[in-house]
């Protein structure tokens, strides 16, 4: 095991492309970090870096105590699960899970039934190798449950299985890190989140650190100890998922994690009596806290950010948004209501299934004013109020 540190990395592809910009990323030893952003964000070209798949173009990355820039991935001694598993078509799952320990042995030469009549020490040495490798992928197909699957081949395979037979190949290696790409995306969705589950178990027990990359923030923020949110190959935030959840550091990352996404209204806030945000169908007076720590942006234009189970429907004082409710959607326990301001605006609300709402209604709505946040305008728009906001 070991820690990875990536040191402002960069990588420009052939043609101009900068597809990871001066990343600066520390993954502690054994920490279990995934990196989440839309598609093209740079997060695959990172991982393919740390596994020498793609040449650095500057920086440096170290594994352990080795900066690893030169190394060639096979010495790495880290193991990747890809999207597509890559396994071996023609050998049985428990070849493919040894494959690569059998490859690395030294005294491969003396397996020869009759390799005794040479030299019985080296002869003993390779079997016991041989045993220890039998040993290993036993205990990683015990660890993941496929022990009963060991003489099938790839094609008679479910796609879950299959997934754990290419986690079973990573672990039977035990080494300094795993690195997954997209590894759950070819699976549907229930299976999607069992083993979702099994690789968190999984990690709890091997303590192995771990890179992970995907574009679902729901699996991010439910695997990761450390979640690295990148947009356009530079790191937004790198927090723990409640973090990222409650304290988003720029609009970007408040409107990529959380389904459904934060809502965001453009207005100005204005002094007058307190501090009051006032959009074309806004009009909200901010909590003490945060008026305090705001009143210099007075007269600037500014962007209010709220999560969908911070409104719900009744009027507050000073705190009430008028809307027209569009479709609900029932989701068990809570509701999600698609609605619309005055000003054409959408509107997300999140709420308990108890409280009676009808679609084509026009109702009031109350915000949580210790909840919300506000952004600078523009895509990655500073959150201002990050230091005011409760946890
Ligand atoms: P996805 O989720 O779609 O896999 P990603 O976040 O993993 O996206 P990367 O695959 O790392 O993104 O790609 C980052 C950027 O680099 C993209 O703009 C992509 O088009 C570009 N890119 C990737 N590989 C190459 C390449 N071999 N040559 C040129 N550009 C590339």
């Amino acid at each position: 095991m070991a820690e990875v540190v990536l040191h402002q990395v960069s990588k420009v592809f052939p043609g101009g492309v900068r597809a990871v910009d001066r990343v600066d990323l520390t993954i502690r030893d054994r920490e279990f970090v995934v990196l989440v952003g839309p598609s093209g964000c740079g997060k695959s070209t990172t991982l393919r870096m740390v596994a020498g798949l793609e040449e650095v173009t500057e920086g440096t990355i170290r594994i352990g105590e080795r900066v690893v820039n030169d190394v060639a991935p096979k010495d790495r001694d880290i193991a990747m699960v890809f999207q597509n598993y890559a396994l071996y078509p023609n050998m049985t799952v428990y070849r493919n899970m040894a494959f690569g320990l059998m490859l690395r042995r030294k005294l491969a030469a003396w397996d020869h039934p009759l390799g005794w009549l040479i030299s019985r020490r080296r002869y003993r040495q390779a079997r016991d190798e041989r045993r220890a490798i039998d040993a290993r992928v036993r205990q990683a197909a015990q660890t993941l449950g496929i022990e009963s699957l060991l003489s099938r081949r790839p094609k008679a395979l479910s796609g879950g299985q299959r997934q754990r037979v290419a986690v079973g190949r990573a672990i039977v290696r035990d080494p300094k890190a795993f690195l997954f790409d997209e590894p759950l995306s070819n699976l549907d969705a229930k299976l999607r989140v069992e083993m979702r589950a099994e690789l968190k178990k999984l990690h709890r027990r091997l303590q192995t650190t771990t890179i992970y990359v995907t574009h679902d923030q729901e699996e991010a923020m439910t695997l990761g100890d450390e979640v690295v949110v990148m947009k356009d190959g530079v790191i937004q935030q790198a927090a723990p998922p409640l973090d990222v959840y409650t304290h988003p550091v720029n609009r970007f990352v408040a409107g990529f994690v959380g389904v459904p996404p934060m809502n965001f209204i453009t207005g100005r806030l204005e002094n007058a009596s307190g501090l009051w945000f006032r959009s074309a169908a806004a009009n909200l007076k901010l909590a003490d806290s945060m008026a305090a720590g705001l009143k210099s942006l007075a007269g600037a234009e500014i962007v209010l950010g709220v999560r969908p189970e911070n409104i719900r429907p009744g009027s507050a004082l000073d705190a009430t948004l008028h809307v027209g409710v569009g479709v609900i959607e029932p989701l068990g326990e809570r509701k999600d209501a698609y609605a619309t301001l005055p000003d054409g605006h959408g509107l997300v609300c999140r709420f308990d299934s108890s409280i009676p709402l009808r679609e084509g209604e026009n109702v009031d709505m109350q915000i949580d004013m210790n909840r919300v946040h506000f952004f600078e305008p523009g895509e990655t728009g500073r959150n201002v109020s990050l230091s005011l906001a409760p946890a």
